[in-house]
Formats: C-alpha cells, sequence, structure tokens
C-alpha cells in the first residue's frame, strides 16, 4: 500500500479508471524530476529549507513565495491541472495525494489552481479568461471569501460590492487568504445585498491590478505557505466579472468546496501516508534494548493504527470523488465526511510518526517534522472539522426520514 514513491491506488481501485493509475504515474515521474529524490521533504530544495546547522530559512515565507509561482509553471507545463480543467475530481484527488506525499507546498499551489478556477466551472463562465489560464498553469488563482470578522460565518461578511453604471464598486478586507500577494486573479465573494445573508453575496473575478485592489500583507504561517490579506477600496470590476447570477455568490463557492473538500482529505492521506512512510522506514533500521523498534509490538501497534486510519481515509475521499464523477449534482455529505475524518487522521498519524522516531521527529526539516507543521492547517481551512460535522449533522438530522 506504500512505498518509497507515495500510496499506491490498489487500496481504492473499486473507485478508480485506468487513467487515473497512468495519471499518478505521469505525477511520480514530475515529483521526482522536479522535486526531490523522495527521500527529504521536497519543497525544502527551494523553500523554507535550513542551511547547513539545520536552521530554519528566516525568509522561509518569501522562498516559498518565489517557489509557489516557480511550481506553477512546471505543473502547468506537464499538465498536472488536467484533472482540474476537465472536471475529474478522482484525477485531482490522485494529483494531491502524490504531491503532497513528496511536498506539501506543490500540493497547495495545486489546491489554490483548483479553488480559483473552479467557480468559473461551476457558472459555466470564464471572464477575463482567467480560469483557463490558470489550469494552463500561467496564472496563479486565490479564492477570497474569508474575512477577520468572518471565518465560518461566511454569512456575516461585510465586503460589499455595490452596482455603479456597467459595474460594481468593492469595498473591504479579506482575510487568511492563499496565495494573497503570489496570485494574478482573485475570486472575491461581496455582499451585493446585505440583509439577504447567504443569498446576499456575489462572486467576482478580480484581477491583481484592478485599480483599488491591493495586497494588504503577509500571514506567515508555520509551514510554507503564501497566505496574507486582501483590501479593496473602491475596486471597481465590469459588470462581466461577476460569476453567476447577483446572489449566487455563496451557492457558487460551495459548490466549489463541494468539489474540493474531498481533494483536501487527499492531500491530508499523502501527508500522512509519507509520515507513515518515514515511520516504518526508521522503525526498522533503529535499535533500542538490542532490537530494532519494528519488533516492539507498542511501535507496530501505532503502525498498524496509522495504516488503518490512512486507508479508511482514503476510502472516504475516493468514494466522494467516485459519486462526483459519475454525476451527482452535490457531493455535500460525502465531502464532508472524507475531509473531516481524513484530516483529523492525518493530524493523529504524523503525530504517532514523530512519536515513532523520537528526538528526531522534532528536529526542523526533518520531513516529519515538516509535515507536522504542514498537516494542521488542513482541518481548519476549505470549512472547519466543527463545521463539516454541523453538516453531516444536519443532513443526518433533516434527511432520516423519522
Ligand atoms: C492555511 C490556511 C489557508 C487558508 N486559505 C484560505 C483561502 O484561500 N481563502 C479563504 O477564503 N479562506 C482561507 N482560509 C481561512 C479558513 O477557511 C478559515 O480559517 C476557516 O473557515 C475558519 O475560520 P476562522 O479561522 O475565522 O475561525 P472561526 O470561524 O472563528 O472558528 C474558530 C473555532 O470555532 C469553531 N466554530 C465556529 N463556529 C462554530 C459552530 N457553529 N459550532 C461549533 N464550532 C464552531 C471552529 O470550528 C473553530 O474551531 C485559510 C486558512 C488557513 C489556516
Amino acid at each position: 500500500m506504500i512505498s518509497r514513491e507515495g500510496l499506491s491506488l490498489d487500496p481504492v481501485a473499486t473507485f478508480i479508471e485506468p487513467r487515473h493509475r497512468e495519471f499518478r504515474e505521469r505525477v511520480v515521474a514530475f515529483c521526482r524530476e522536479e522535486i526531490g529524490d523522495g527521500g527529504d521533504a521536497g519543497d525544502g530544495r527551494a523553500a523554507g529549507g535550513s542551511d547547513s546547522r539545520g536552521r530554519r530559512d528566516p525568509d522561509s515565507d518569501a522562498a516559498a513565495r518565489v517557489r509557489a509561482r516557480e511550481l506553477l509553471g512546471l505543473m502547468g507545463s506537464a499538465g498536472l491541472f488536467e484533472p482540474i480543467r476537465d472536471g475529474d475530481v478522482r484525477g485531482c484527488l490522485v494529483a494531491r495525494e502524490v504531491l503532497a506525499w513528496w511536498s506539501p507546498l506543490a500540493d497547495a499551489v495545486f489546491a489554490l489552481q483548483g479553488l480559483s478556477a473552479t467557480p468559473a466551472l461551476v457558472a459555466g463562465r470564464d471572464p477575463g479568461g482567467w480560469a483557463a489560464r490558470a489550469v494552463a498553469g500561467e496564472a496563479m488563482g486565490a479564492f477570497a471569501m474569508t474575512e477577520r470578522e468572518a471565518g465560518s460565518d461566511v454569512a456575516s461578511m461585510t465586503t460589499r460590492a455595490v452596482r455603479d453604471g456597467d459595474g460594481y464598486v468593492l469595498d473591504g478586507a479579506k482575510s487568511f487568504i492563499s496565495n494573497a500577494g503570489v496570485a494574478d486573479f482573485h475570486v472575491v465573494f461581496a455582499a451585493t445585498d446585505p440583509e439577504a445573508g447567504t443569498r446576499g453575496i456575489s462572486c467576482f473575478v478580480v484581477p491583481a491590478d484592478a485599480d483599488g485592489f491591493e495586497f494588504a500583507g503577509a500571514q506567515v504561517m508555520s509551514a510554507p505557505h503564501p497566505l496574507g490579506e486582501l483590501r479593496f477600496e473602491g475596486c471597481r470590476v465590469k459588470a462581466d466579472a461577476m460569476l453567476g447570477d447577483e446572489g449566487a455568490g455563496f451557492k457558487t463557492g460551495m459548490a466549489t468546496l463541494d468539489r474540493l473538500r474531498p481533494t483536501v482529505a487527499a492531500g491530508a492521506c499523502g501527508m500522512a501516508g509519507r509520515a507513515l512512510w518515514e515511520a516504518v522506514r526508521h522503525a526498522r533500521r533503529r535499535e533500542q534494548f538490542g532490537r530494532t523498534l519494528s519488533s516492539f509490538q507498542l511501535v507496530q501497534e501505532k503502525l498498524a493504527v496509522s495504516a488503518t486510519e490512512l486507508t479508511a481515509g482514503r476510502l472516504l475521499a475516493y468514494r466522494a470523488g467516485w459519486e462526483k464523477d459519475r454525476g451527482a449534482e452535490r457531493i455535500t455529505m460525502e465531502a464532508a465526511m472524507a475531509k473531516s475524518f481524513a484530516t483529523e487522521a492525518a493530524q493523529r498519524i504524523v503525530d504517532r510518526a514523530v512519536q515513532v522516531l523520537g528526538g528526531r521527529g522534532v528536529v526542523a526539516d526533518h520531513p516529519v517534522d515538516r509535515l507536522y507543521r504542514a498537516v494542521r492547517a488542513l482541518r481548519i481551512y476549505e470549512g472547519t472539522t466543527e463545521i463539516q460535522h454541523l453538516i453531516i449533522g444536519g443532513g443526518l438530522v433533516r434527511d432520516s426520514g423519522q
């Protein structure tokens, strides 16, 4: 199920097509060529790496931004964004599992191209051709929904878009936006009718050079990941920059997240799989009390529980992708189950790997230490675990027919 180059697709064979196996080989070949030999943390090569004495690069956020742009072009040239273009959710799962194994930063680059291009696919129109350029790897996108005072409670957003002549004028600010400061275009959610709650939110494409738009500063994460704040002050966009109808922005955003939450699960599984592989490798080599760690049953138990949780997370993710790819209009419950279970399990799996590695597992820039920092955010972004549980619980109560 697990090898030096990533997770096998055999455990999820029921849910995939032959093309997914071929695509996996392409992604692995890309990672081998462009990211590293699979023996270290991947993106340490150029972003957020350490010096010869193991110290964290103090400039890692800047390095991550440069490396993210570089990866975008390389991934685009290699055709890695094709599943996003084709709406092939399982292809996206394959890409994220492999990329996250080799480089959480490359995984984030893929995720953000999906988040920024998919609203246009959902809405059925691509203002400015940005989504097409995004899936070609020619433009970097961002998805700007969250605000300082509006996180889980999206409907409380205060960014406004007011109709003015042949366009709209946006005022407000967004926070915790991936690719802020490096993106070429932004899918921005703003209230066109503040009294109407989620039905009053609309969605606009805002290029980075739009008048009244600015990058308001970086929010430096503990793992390499471009993140920051955006500001809109009298930012004017043409009416045809709107994705979907006025007031349909929330629906477009949620339909986008439906498709992408299973891919967050896949990213989590890629990171967890890598951590498990590192733990098994270490346990087989390291000797204490005259025996390898892997011969201790307490260590084996950690590995066994991790392998089981990892497989369960992958099955939930591929099952959700399979449902979408075979024509389900929405997969809200399946996506919420996959995201919440796999990201929580991945956190436990990476933590167990640190424990098996002992002190080595917390040395900065050991692959497992890097994964420990990278995996945490997945339980938060694109809807926290608690919000996924509200979705699942609410759906269960509503639809149980009693
Ligand atoms: C690395 C990273 C990248 C991100 N990228 C993007 C991006 O590209 N675009 C974007 O728009 N956003 C992005 N976000 C923002 C992310 O979506 C939000 O952080 C997330 O939705 C949670 O919002 P919040 O941080 O304001 O937390 P809050 O909403 O304040 O929640 C704090 C805690 O309270 C819990 N909580 C809230 N409401 C309830 C409730 N009703 N019941 C039970 N518990 C509740 C939450 O689950 C959480 O545990 C990113 C975040 C991170 C960390």
